[in-house]
């Protein structure tokens, strides 16, 4: 039957999609496996640690003021 055809392609698919299961992976940080709870990394602590790192990341961005002002244009 096509109807219980489409029914299994579906069931194969989610058995594929591992939005479910999780693979433990090596920690960004630390390179131990992580945990499900705290992935990709292997706790809370190097989540801290990366978050960390994207703020002092996103503060070390030079800052580019421009000294020339508008009244300098307006001069000449
Ligand atoms: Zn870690």
């Amino acid at each position: 039957m096509s109807r219980k055809e489409k029914t299994q392609n579906s069931a194969a698919r989610d058995e594929a999609g591992p939005s479910s299961a999780f693979t433990p992976r090596p920690c960004p940080i630390c390179a131990k496996m992580s945990v499900e709870r705290y992935r990709p990394f292997c706790s809370k602590r190097c989540a801290d640690v990366d978050l960390q790192r994207w703020f002092t990341g996103s503060y070390a961005v030079p800052v580019v003021e421009e000294d020339r002002s508008p009244e300098d244009d307006g001069e000449r």
